[in-house]
């Protein structure tokens, strides 16, 4: 199983990706988190990555590409994965394309996570006061909104166009919400088999 979660900052993509990767024994790559690690250990990528991600700005393409590749060619990832937050802009998925077409694998869904503006900024500010984020300011989170909307939301044309979208209502518990994004899959396979 190769997938890939799409959502905008704040949809609960991170805590829905671990769950659902869990439920099929494959990693959740997340690309946030890997940064967040690089910049914690102040490694040169770290540094690199951290003065776009202060600025709720997306990480240069050739940084993001390079270090996705590197993860996915891991032998964990080998059975499969999930990719939480990669791809964001239109060069990613082509340069996933690229990625995955050399190892002769594909893509067998997108999952969107969809949830109403004005609620996400309301999660964003709440998470800001525990998550110690530095990029969990309001000014930042509705630049990284705009960000989104500009680069990223393209992108589920893209995947409906080839007919790999999952469309879920990301509104309610977690618990609600992973039932939810499970059940969608599993009609899916039931569908496709
Ligand atoms: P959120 O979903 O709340 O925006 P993430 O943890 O997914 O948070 O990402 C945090 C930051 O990491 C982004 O704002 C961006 O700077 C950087 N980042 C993560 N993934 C990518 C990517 N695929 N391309 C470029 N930058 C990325």
């Amino acid at each position: 199983m190769r997938m890939i979660f799409m959502g905008p900052p704040g949809a609960g993509k991170g805590t829905q990706a671990t769950v659902v990767a869990g439920r099929f024994g494959i990693p959740a790559i997340s690309t946030g988190d890997i940064f967040r690690a690089n910049v914690s250990e102040g490694t040169p990528l770290g540094l690199e990555a951290k003065r776009y991600m202060d600025a709720g700005e997306y990480v240069p393409d050739s940084v993001t590409n390079e270090m996705v590749r590197n993860r996915i060619a891991e032998p964990d990832a080998e059975p499969g994965f999930l990719l939480d937050g990669y791809p964001r802009t239109l060069a990613q998925v082509e340069e996933l394309d690229g990625m995955l077409a050399a190892a002769d694998r594909s893509l067998d869904v997108v999952v969107v996570l969809t949830v109403d503006a004005d609620e996400l900024v309301q999660r964003l500010l709440k998470r800001a006061e525990t998550s110690g984020r530095s990029d969990d300011t309001e000014d930042v989170i509705r630049h990284r909104q705009d960000v989104y909307t500009e680069q990223t939301a393209p992108l589920i044309d893209v995947y409906r166009d080839r007919g790999l979208l999952l469309e879920v209502d990301g509104l309610g518990e977690v618990d609600e919400v992973s039932a939810r994004i499970l059940s969608a899959l599993d009609d899916r396979g039931s569908a496709a088999s």
